[in-house]
């Protein structure tokens, strides 16, 4: 029962329910970076793992963590987890835990439910099941790396509906003019819309910033296009 479990907490369950933040089930390697990156963020975290050394390791550095079992839904009301408006499921490897936990989740009716999925079966089911937010991280992470190996992009971001956002070097195109001069948009189809100068910081472009060689910039556009863009030669 989670009441005999180690707790260690900065606030009760109760108040974190109140205050919006957010559950995470599952401390493994998705989890925990999840769970951590939230709280660095300034959300406060209510994290729930079966394990009890992976609940000491993360002592202090959440706002609440607790031993439990995810697939008892007493345990889960204990933890105040059905007033809670966003979970997310880390579970993956261990299937039938994250369909359990998934499961009562959506019994307490939970607004807003992230659930990961392993593999696409995973996936299929969590979707069946009635999981609008689904992440595959390791397809996720897996499509993401092809690009930044395939082109010369320092980060890339891709959103729904093939329009992503990549952080590159400006092409050749793109420097010692005027960007409204160089008309890259209308022969590209793509907008620069940050610039950062050499040990400078983020800017915003207009039609007057002029790149230079050492400049890093931010390409928004449909994915192959800012791709494309991105792979114009340098120098
Ligand atoms: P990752 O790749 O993120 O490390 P994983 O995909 O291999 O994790 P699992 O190992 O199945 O996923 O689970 C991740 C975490 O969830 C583990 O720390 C595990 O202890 C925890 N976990 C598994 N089952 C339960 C459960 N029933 N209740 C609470 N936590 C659980």
């Amino acid at each position: 029962m989670a009441s005999r479990s180690p707790v260690f907490t900065r606030r009760t369950p109760e108040r974190l329910a109140e205050a919006d933040s957010v559950v995470v089930i599952g401390l493994g390697r998705f989890g925990k970076a999840l769970a951590l990156e939230l709280e660095e963020a300034g959300t406060e975290v209510l994290g729930i793992d079966a394990d009890e050394a992976i609940v000491q390791s993360l002592n202090g550095q959440l706002t609440h963590v607790v031993r439990g079992d995810s697939t008892q839904e007493d345990v889960l009301r204990q933890l105040s987890v059905p007033g809670f408006d966003r979970v997310v499921v880390g579970i993956g490897t261990n299937l039938e835990a994250s369909i359990l936990t998934t499961s009562n989740l959506l019994k307490f009716k939970n607004p807003t439910i992230w659930a990961k999925a392993t593999s696409d079966t995973h996936g299929q089911i969590l979707e069946q099941l009635g999981i609008t937010n689904i992440i595959f991280p390791e397809q996720d992470m897996g499509r993401r790396v092809a690009h930044l190996v395939r082109g010369a992009l320092l980060d890339y971001v891709e959103f729904e509906d093939n329009f992503a956002m990549v952080k590159t070097s400006p092409p050749l195109v793109s420097q010692d003019r005027p960007l409204g001069v160089t008309e890259i948009r209308r022969k590209y189809g793509i907008t620069i819309v940050a610039v950062k100068r050499a040990g400078g910081e983020w800017d915003y472009t207009t039609a007057q910033t002029v790149l230079y060689d050492d400049d890093t910039i931010i390409v928004a556009g449909p994915t192959k296009k800012t791709e494309e863009f991105s792979l114009l030669p340098k120098s």
